[in-house]
């Protein structure tokens, strides 16, 4: 039998690069190698080429071109948020405030901050994954220096009430930070309009090159720099220009807008996807939210089933997908997003996210529709901790 063509619906996981990026960052492998920090016409070239895309990108997001600071991605960007504006206002107060459900780039980081004396307040979220911005402002004390609160969860997709958050912030003087990395390149986002100091991008979310991405820092925002050396990026981030990268992120948010026009096609196909397996499946349940969610994702939990099981089993089938859970070190940790908003540890488990993108069809749902059940039904047979007897005699094997 022919190998199936895969189908990829881990697109908040990572996109293939557009063929017009790599069409645009091919000259920077080639004849354009130069470094930008020289001075002849080589040299000049590919300064001129980064700072073109830099013009790009702050005007993608509504800010001014030397808002825009380029990193390595999305994780260096969260790590410098909090590490420098820690730094430098040390003095004002050490304490931070960061969501239940941030990233571990973010939630690492706040760690290692509370470990070298710095106060962390994390917040709850809803059943449905949202912050209460009351919470944000109950949470903000007079040595509070930095809220942190990402705009668009990757797990299961809600869309935090960013603007609303940054008026408290704006209103008590505390810097806010948003981990934009799900949104930027996928949805609009204006930085003026949502009033953020800081946000992260990486280009590999929104189908261009990974390992670089940026940083939007507001003009007079007190941070400290991420990198010293050869005074790139006005001294706060050293190091020679990743330049066929950067000039490919300036291409991939030019194309962006094309991902917009996606939206309501990504919304209806996630759709699709749920009332098709809520049909033919028992004991299964939505964690993205219905409303304020990003289009394309629908993560959920089947019960008695582990995420991992399910994964490599629609990965046999071609269909690449994520599990809630991480392995790290060898044992599997549930989710942190699935218990933040209140499922058990052992429902969290049975996860799977399905992030749909622009090359999927609603074929390629159809196709998942038909061969998930199955799947489902040949684990439960083998779980030990799915009773179908239970179930059966009108109990359910978890309450949810
Ligand atoms: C992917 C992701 C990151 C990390 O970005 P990298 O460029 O892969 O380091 C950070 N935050 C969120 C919300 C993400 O989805």
């Amino acid at each position: 039998m022919p190998v199936a063509k895969t189908i990829y619906m881990d697109h908040a996981a990572t996109t293939a690069v557009d063929p017009r990026v790599i069409e645009a960052m091919r000259p920077y492998f080639t004849e354009l190698f130069g470094n930008p920090a020289t001075m002849y016409g080589l040299g000049r070239d590919c300064e001129k080429a980064i700072e073109s895309a830099r013009i790009t990108i702050a005007k993608a997001i509504n800010a001014a071109p030397e808002e825009i600071y380029f990193t390595s991605g999305g994780t260096e960007s969260d790590n410098w948020a909090i590490e420098g504006v820690a730094y430098a206002n040390e003095k004002k107060g050490r304490h931070i405030i960061a969501s239940a459900i941030e990233h571990h780039a973010v939630l690492e980081t706040c760690q290692l901050m509370k470990n070298r004396g710095w106060d962390v307040t994390v917040l709850p979220v809803s059943n449905t994954g949202f912050v209460d911005p009351a919470d944000v402002e109950k949470a903000i004390r007079p040595d509070t220096i930095l809220v942190t609160i990402m705009h668009a969860n990757n797990e299961i997709g809600s869309i935090e009430p960013i603007a609303e958050i940054a008026r408290i912030t704006r209103s008590k003087g505390v810097i806010f930070h948003s981990d934009t990395v799900q949104t930027i390149g996928k949805i609009p986002v204006d930085v003026k309009a949502l009033d953020v100091d800081i946000t992260s991008a990486s280009a590999h979310k929104f189908y261009g090159p990974k390992g670089v991405g940026f940083s939007y820092i507001r003009k007079g925002t007190r941070i400290e720099a991420f990198a010293r050396g050869g005074g790139q990026e006005r001294n706060r981030r050293a190091g020679t220009h990743n330049v066929p990268g950067i000039v490919g992120m300036g291409k991939a948010i030019e194309l962006a807008s094309e991902s917009f026009a996606e939206g309501s096609r990504l919304h209806k196909l996630a759709e699709t996807l749920w009332e098709g397996l809520s049909d033919a499946i028992v004991d299964v349940h939505r964690n993205s939210p219905s409303e304020n969610c990003l289009p394309g994702f629908l993560n959920i939990v089947v019960e008695g089933i582990e995420g991992e099981a399910m994964l490599l089993r629609l990965d046999a089938k071609g269909v690449c997908v994520s599990s809630g859970s991480a392995c790290t070190t060898g044992s599997l940790e549930p989710s942190h997003v699935l218990l933040a908003i209140g499922l058990p540890a052992e429902v969290a488990h049975g996860s799977i996210r399905f992030t749909l993108g622009r090359e999927n069809t609603e074929d390629e749902v159809r196709y998942v529709v038909k061969e998930f059940p199955g799947i489902i039904s040949i684990l439960r047979q083998m779980s030990p901790t799915y009773r179908k007897d239970c179930r059966e005699a009108g109990g359910k094997p978890y309450a949810v």
